[in-house]
C-alpha cells in the first residue's frame, strides 16, 4: 500500500533524468488522475492510492519517460494564467512566448479599439491572452491546421473569449485585404537539422520547423507584413535565441523601423519587433 506522497516521490525519482522539472511533472500527472490541484495532493499526502489510480499513474509516467510532454498527457497547459486545452495537434505553449504577449499589450492602449492578427495561432494561446487583456481589441487567429483551429476554437469557448475570429489558411492568405494594428507570430523557427528537434518529436513538426535555416517562415511573414499593417502598426515575432540579428536585419530590409529584440525569461534574445511609419502598398 502506497500513499500519495510516496507515489509522488517515486514518480519524481523516475523522471529525474528525463525532465527538467521531475517533481512538477509527477504532481501534474497524479493531480490529473486524482482530480486534485498540487496543493490538494499535499493535503492528501497520507492517503492510500487506489490500485487503479496507481496503475494509471504508472502508465502516464511511462509515457512521460518516452518523451510525451506533460501537457499532452494532462490535456492542458496554463499560459498567461489561462488554462488552455492542448492536444498533439498544437505546440505546447511556452512561458517564453509570454514575453511576446507582453510586448503586444504594451502597444495596445486598453481604452482604444484596435485590431490584432496572430499568425500560426495553434492552441490560440497568444490570441486568447491578448483578447483576455484587451476586451476592445478585434483579434483574428490564423492557422493552416484545421485540427489546431478546433483546439483554439474550443479554448475560446471554454474561456468565454468567443469573439475571436479564427481563420484557416497559410499566413496572410485568409486575411488577404485586411490591415491590423499589431501582427504577432510564433512561427516554426527551428532549423530542419537541429538536434533539438529530437526532444520535440511529440509536437507537430509543422509548428516547429519548415526549412533548412529555421528563418524561412519568419522571412515569409516579415516580407508580407507591412502590407497588412496600419501606419505605425507593429510586427512582433518570436524566434530562436540565435536568430535575433537575422530577424532584425530582415525587418529593416522590409522597411521596418524602431527594430529591437527582447530577451526571454532566461535572458536569451527571443522576440524581435518593428514598426512601419509610412503607408505601404495595398495588400495583394
Ligand atoms: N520554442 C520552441 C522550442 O524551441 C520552438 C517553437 C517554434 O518553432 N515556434 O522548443
Amino acid at each position: 500500500m502506497t500513499t500519495v506522497a510516496e507515489v509522488l516521490q517515486g514518480g519524481a525519482r523516475a523522471l529525474q533524468s528525463h525532465s527538467d522539472s521531475p517533481r512538477l511533472d509527477a504532481e501534474l500527472l497524479l493531480g490529473k488522475i486524482l482530480g486534485l490541484s498540487r496543493s490538494g495532493l499535499i493535503a492528501h499526502g497520507n492517503e492510500i492510492l487506489g490500485v487503479d489510480s496507481e496503475r494509471n499513474y504508472a502508465g502516464l509516467i511511462d509515457k512521460r519517460l518516452h518523451g510525451e510532454p506533460v501537457a499532452y498527457l494532462t490535456g492542458s497547459r496554463e499560459f498567461w494564467s489561462l488554462p488552455l486545452k492542448v492536444t498533439p495537434a498544437v505546440l505546447v505553449p511556452r512561458p517564453e512566448t509570454e514575453v511576446l504577449v507582453d510586448l503586444a499589450l504594451q502597444r495596445l492602449p486598453p481604452d482604444r479599439a484596435s485590431s490584432v492578427l496572430d499568425l500560426g495561432t495553434g492552441s490560440g494561446a497568444i490570441a486568447l491572452a491578448i483578447a483576455s487583456e484587451r476586451p476592445r481589441a478585434r483579434v483574428t487567429g490564423v492557422d493552416i491546421s484545421p485540427q489546431a483551429l478546433d483546439v483554439a476554437r474550443q479554448n475560446s469557448r471554454d474561456l468565454g473569449l468567443a469573439r475571436i475570429d479564427w481563420r484557416l489558411g497559410s499566413w496572410f492568405s485568409p486575411v488577404a485585404a485586411e490591415r491590423f494594428d499589431i501582427i504577432v507570430a510564433n512561427p516554426p523557427y527551428v532549423a530542419a537539422a537541429d538536434p533539438a528537434l529530437k526532444a520535440l518529436a511529440a509536437e507537430p513538426a509543422i509548428a516547429l520547423s519548415v526549412g533548412p535555416t529555421g528563418l524561412e517562415a519568419l522571412q515569409e511573414i516579415a516580407g508580407a507584413a507591412a502590407a497588412h499593417l496600419h501606419t505605425q502598426g507593429w510586427l512582433i515575432m518570436e524566434h530562436g535565441c540565435d536568430q535575433a540579428q537575422a530577424v532584425a536585419q530582415m525587418l529593416e530590409r522590409h522597411g521596418f523601423t524602431h527594430v529591437c529584440s527582447h530577451l526571454d525569461l532566461s535572458g536569451r534574445p527571443r522576440v524581435t519587433l518593428g514598426t512601419v511609419h509610412s503607408p505601404h502598398q495595398e495588400p495583394t
